[in-house]
Formats: structure tokens, C-alpha cells, sequence
């Protein structure tokens, strides 16, 4: 704590309350709030303290952050704020959470359409929205668009619209077409669909396993976590049976999601925040941080887990993910719409 008055102090013992620990016992120190498993990325942080000194004292905060951070209010002991899909992280800056950040290790490491114009956030890794295929088909090359094809008219598995995983996916499709055509699309997917949409993304490889459908939307990340063991041995046969193919807008390239992080509106030790954003973008913290949950990371070149990297070269769509987010709310209602979960 550099300043002594008497906010920070409150700032510092409200700190060391929430967190558990000495407010004095480092110089150097960042709190996190995250609202992925601070286990998980623990050896990172670790690796970042050991290179830089700094202490990170992480947060977990299932849900609610947005709520959390607002009411600590100017007090907040929060330094960077992580957090999975990008309509948490951008509903932080949204409701002015956050604060810009001129970092040139981040700008050079996070493509302009994955960050906030102003360094307002950052996407630090990439789950890529794919389509998995009966191994039959022999499938190569799909676009979204193509799903609505009467092709494949009672063969096509997908969750619920209104999981967030889709109506981030309509909302792209809203921002490359307009709203008009989406519905169109997405009446003809539901017509396409071989059951009610619901379950999981890794059920749909199981019901392709199960000649229930042939093709389905499902994430990338879970073909790593079926494929690999995680999920037990029923789930390395789902993962087994299926081909997995990267699809692209006709006009662009495969819809993503990302987790990402921001600097804290109130942020007491700003500076460490930039530091530790700025090492989760060197190839070592992309690498670790990005095989927590079998993801791409967001830095081109940095190291890719075998089980994500075989599925092919990922060609993130160009779009910005600020213009697709403010289409989730049409998503949204398109899916009542059309009656998709009907
Ligand atoms: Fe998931």
C-alpha cells in the first residue's frame, strides 16, 4: 500500500480480512477476483510471483462479480478481474468497472478485435464453437450457414438456444447477416434438429456415437477433455467417435469465445495488475493457462495442447467481439421466436 490515508488503510484491512492474511506481509502484491477455479491456474500464478516477486492474492467468486465489485465501490481491494465468456467480461466495463490499459506486450499479443478499443479488457484464451460429425461423412469443410441446409434435414444435435455457448453464436450470425436472415437460419436449424435441443455439447457426441444425428455445435474444448480421460471412459469413446471440424461464416472465419481479464476500476496496486495481465500473455503463462481447460491461446505462436492443435489451425472470425455482443439480447429473443427449444 503505498498511500496511508484513511481509505486505503480501510482498503488494506478490508483486504487482508476478505483475503485472509497479513495486509503488510509483502511489499508487492495484486488481488484477483476470478471467477474460473483459482486451483486451477494456481502454478501460474505462482510462476508469476517467483519471476516478478509480486504476491497475487486470488479470489474466487463463482458468480456475481459484477454485483461484488459494484458494491465494494471505491473501496474494492480488486486489482484484475478474470472471468469466463465475454459477456461477463464485457458487462464489467459495461457497467464501468474496469479501466483502459496502454500496455505494447499487450497489444501485440492480443489481437485488436479480442480487446477492448481502449485496453479496457483482454481475452487471454479462445474455446472455439465447432461442429462435431458422425466419422462417416468423411466431413471436411462446413459453415455455419450450411447447418440450415435441408441436407441435413433430422440429423442435427445442439443444446439449448438459450445456453449462453449459442445465443453467442446466433448473436454472431445477427452481426455477419442481420436479424432478418438469422431467423431464417435458425428456423432451419431447428427444422434440421434430430432432437429436442437440450443436454450438454459432449452429448451430442454421444448421440452421434448413437446414431441419434450425424453432425452437431459443440465447443472444442470438450473434445480435449473427452478425448483425454477427464471425463471417464464413456466420454473417451463419445470423443472417439467423431470428427471434429472448424466451421466458418461463409464471409469470415469460426466463431469463439474467449476468458479473459480486465484491470479494476479501483485497482489499489495497478501497476502489478498491468504486470500480471502482461506475463498471462508470454508464451509460457498462454501455454499453462490455456491447457487448464484444453483451450487455444489468445497469443498466435504460443504453444497449443496436441489433443486442440490436431483438430487443425483455428481462423478466428475477424469481427469484433464488442459488435457481437450487443446482438444477445436479439439472440435471445430469436430463440423464443422461432420456438427452437420447443
Ligand atoms: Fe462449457
Amino acid at each position: 500500500m503505498m498511500r496511508r490515508s484513511p481509505v486505503r488503510l480501510g482498503t488494506a484491512l478490508f483486504a487482508s480480512w476478505v483475503l485472509g492474511m497479513p495486509a503488510a506481509a509483502h511489499a508487492q502484491e495484486v488481488n484477483l477476483y476470478t471467477t474460473r477455479e483459482p486451483g486451477l491456474i494456481r502454478p501460474l500464478l505462482d510462476a508469476f510471483t517467483k519471476s516478478t516477486g509480486i504476491k497475487v492474492n486470488s479470489i474466487f467468486v463463482k458468480d456475481g462479480l459484477a454485483e461484488r465489485v459494484t458494491a465494494e465501490g471505491v473501496s474494492s481491494p480488486a486489482d484484475v478481474l478474470m472471468t469466463v465468456d465475454f459477456g461477463n467480461l464485457l458487462d464489467l466495463t459495461g457497467k464501468g468497472l474496469t479501466q483502459p490499459v496502454q500496455s505494447a506486450a499487450l497489444e501485440k499479443a492480443v489481437p485488436s478485435n479480442l480487446r477492448g478499443a481502449q485496453g479496457e479488457w483482454f481475452a487471454l484464451s479462445l474455446r472455439a464453437r465447432v461442429v462435431y460429425a458422425s466419422k462417416d461423412l468423411a466431413l471436411k469443410n462446413v459453415t455455419y450457414e450450411d447447418l440450415a441446409d435441408p441436407r441435413w434435414k433430422g440429423k442435427v444435435c445442439i443444446r439449448s438456444g438459450q445456453h449462453p455457448y449459442n445465443t453467442a453464436l446466433i448473436a454472431s450470425y445477427i452481426a455477419h447477416h442481420g436479424e432478418a436472415a438469422a431467423e431464417t437460419w435458425l428456423r432451419g436449424v431447428k427444422a434440421n434438429l434430430a432432437r429436442p435441443a437440450t443436454g450438454g455439447d459432449r452429448e451430442v457426441a454421444r448421440d452421434i456415437m448413437g446414431a441419434i444425428c450425424d453432425i452437431g455445435v459443440a465447443n472444442s474444448y470438450y473434445v480435449g477433455l473427452m478425448r483425454s480421460g477427464a471425463g471417464g471412459p464413456d466420454q473417451v469413446k463419445w470423443g472417439q467417435a467423431i470428427d471434429v471440424v472448424l466451421p466458418t461464416f461463409r464471409q469470415g472465419g469460426t466463431q469463439v469465445n474467449l476468458s479473459g481479464a480486465s484491470v479494476a476500476k479501483h485497482a489499489p496496486h495497478r501497476a502489478e495488475a498491468v504486470k500480471l495481465l502482461e506475463y498471462l500473455v508470454s508464451d509460457e503463462a498462454q501455454k499453462l493457462y490455456a491447457e487448464v481447460n484444453f483451450e487455444y491461446p489468445v497469443k498466435a505462436g504460443a504453444p497449443i495442447h496436441p489433443l486442440i492443435d490436431a483438430l487443425g489451425p483455428l481462423r478466428v472470425d475477424p469481427l469484433p467481439i464488442g459488435d457481437i455482443v450487443r446482438h444477445r439480447a436479439a439472440a435471445s429473443r430469436l430463440v423464443d421466436k422461432v420456438g427452437f427449444d420447443r
